[in-house]
């Protein structure tokens, strides 16, 4: 992976290369249970590389705890192997998956304002 490709928020999503009107765009689709959510990117804008949407989505698809566990987490493979299966398989992240001295629980759904730390 080049990096590029280093970024934690890739993990969540599957990506094609899709072309559109003549230009290449990378087509994400968020691994979220029961989430459609595909978001484009056309690779001869500026923002090609920009990984704002994804983020925001994974904000409010996965949570804010999760972003933030993905955010700590070592490299991609982490957050692949940990995380996303992790939480997609028994609805946490894997256990063996320690954050900084923090104890909690992650789960696929969107949390309300007053639930999020
Ligand atoms: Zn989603």
């Amino acid at each position: 992976m080049s990096k590029e490709w280093s970024s934690p928020v890739y993990p969540f999503f599957e990506v094609e290369v899709i072309h559109r009107d003549g230009r290449r765009a990378h087509r994400f689709s968020c691994h979220g249970n029961h989430c459609s959510v595909k978001i484009q990117r056309f690779l001869d804008t500026k923002d090609s590389r920009s990984t704002g949407n994804l983020r925001k989505h994974i904000k409010s698809c996965w949570g804010i705890d999760v972003m933030d566990a993905a955010d700590d987490a070592k490299d991609t493979n982490e957050v692949w192997t940990k995380i996303v299966n992790g939480i997609l398989r028994n609805g946490t992240i894997t256990k063996a998956f320690k954050r900084k001295g923090k104890e909690s629980t992650y789960s696929n759904r969107p949390h309300t304002p007053a639930e999020t730390r």
